[in-house]
């Protein structure tokens, strides 16, 4: 069974890694950064959590405001570093754990915590910051599960929701059945606003109490509002609250073994590290809240024919789904009508999956781990109807289709209307 064996929590300014990245660990000014991170350091070191659970915030990097997500967990096996604009880090790419990833979204989901998720996207300082201190030895066999909030625009989760969906993770990683030991990592603040006339802003007065509070009372840091924050800490040190989600996955009391505050330029950074004290799901209880999980889609097995989107279909399928996605953009389409080959090619398609997209195998490509609404989207391109796709993944004509249907009617998602369709290659 997975455990939680403790906490860090940890400011995410990039200074910190711009500092250890410009090898300023004996400048003055920076050493109390490195100092601070040594006894975490060590922590680590001794207690070799398996994975870190990160909750952290992307800086409008990987996320834009075209889909901003609340709570988005990464569920990808791997994580690059990203380029904010001045190039990106010479950090290492660090692994992801896919399959408890996997396990927490759909935990949080029954427990009715409406998860985005992502994947193929770089992480910036929020995580990899904190990360490369953290982990001097990069070569450290840990893997990570990123947990993105979305703190930066406005309406964004209250403190409150911030600590529940804490206290659903303490179950949803209680509940996966490997045995591994996750530590969680908080990340942000301490006071800082870096927006406006009031940049500048730092309260160390109120950083000290937000560190007791959060050790030793989180409820009263639950009642506080985004405008309390603001007020506190100032705007952007509001996304304290993201340790909330943290400190809900820890027991009601918890022993806090390293506590630092230094504040030297616009970020207060605080770091600790919070030892659990919880005694772990007992294996009947994690085996039945597993089998709540299950409970949504139990019985759709036995449905023929039927194949739900899952995030493991997803991530078997996102290779082939991420090129048949690229046939909505006309530099694309013109790409793949010009040569199919070198579009398979660029895209990385297995041998496979250029296959059954050469053949237009339809009932293949479902098989495989295609989400239909991408199949509607390459007949389009390819000139097949969707009578064509449903025909040919049931093993039929359109004609024999035809006739289960009560108008004989053929259509597609391409614009244009009622163009002629080739018929299905069986
Ligand atoms: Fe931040």
């Amino acid at each position: 069974m997975a455990r939680i064996i403790g906490a860090i929590a940890t400011s995410h300014t990039p200074t910190i890694g711009f500092a250890l990245d410009a090898n300023k660990q004996q400048d003055p000014a920076w050493k109390p950064i490195f100092d601070a991170y040594a006894p975490i350091q060590r922590w680590i070191a001794e207690r070799q959590p398996d994975v870190l659970l990160i909750v952290y915030n992307d800086h409008i990097t990987s996320f834009f405001f075209d889909h901003y997500s609340t709570f988005a967990v990464g569920v990808d096996d791997r994580y690059e570093v990203a380029d904010e604009g001045g190039g990106a880090r010479g950090v290492p790419p660090v692994a992801g754990h896919a399959a408890l990833s996997r396990h927490i979204v759909q935990s949080l989901m029954t427990d009715e915590f409406d998860m985005s998720t992502f994947r193929d996207k770089p992480l910036d300082h929020g995580c990899f910051s904190p990360l490369s201190v953290l982990r001097p030895d990069t070569a450290a066999p840990v893997t990570i599960v990123p947990l993105q909030i979305g703190v930066l625009q406005f309406p964004i989760p209250t403190a409150a929701r911030c600590y529940k969906l804490g206290q659903a993770l303490r179950t949803a990683i209680e509940s996966y059945p490997e045995d591994l030991k996750v530590a969680l990592v908080a990340t942000g603040g301490l006071s800082h606003q870096v927006h406006g006339e009031r940049c500048g802003f730092n309260n160390t007065a109120w950083d000290e109490r937000f560190l007791d509070l959060i050790e030793k009372d989180p409820v009263a840091l639950t009642r506080l509002t985004h405008a309390d924050y603001a007020r506190l800490g100032g705007m952007e040190g509001s996304e304290v609250i993201m340790w909330l989600v943290v400190r809900g996955a820890l027991s009601a009391s918890v022993r806090c073994v390293h506590r630092s505050y230094y504040l030297p330029s616009m970020t207060a950074i605080a770091t600790a590290v919070y030892e659990n004290e919880a005694a772990p799901l007992e294996p009947p209880a994690a085996a039945e809240h597993r089998t709540r999980i299950g409970e949504q889609l139990r019985g759709t097995e036995a449905l023929e024919g039927t194949y739900p989107y899952t995030l493991e279909r997803s991530a078997k399928g996102y290779r082939l789904n991420r090129f048949l996605h690229t046939l909505i953009d006309p530099a694309a389409r013109a790409a793949f009508h010009a040569d199919e080959a070198g579009a398979y090619a660029l895209a990385g398609l297995s041998a496979e999956e250029a296959d059954l997209v050469r053949a237009r195998d339809w009932r293949g490509l479902i098989h495989y781990g295609a989400i239909f609404f991408l199949l509607e989207k390459l007949a389009a391109v390819t000139g097949f109807s969707n009578l064509d796709i449903y025909a040919g993944m049931r093993g039929q004509t359109v004609a024999e289709f035809q006739t289960t249907r009560n108008q004989q009617v053929t259509y597609s998602v391409a614009a244009g209307g009622d163009k002629p369709h080739k018929e299905m290659p069986l």
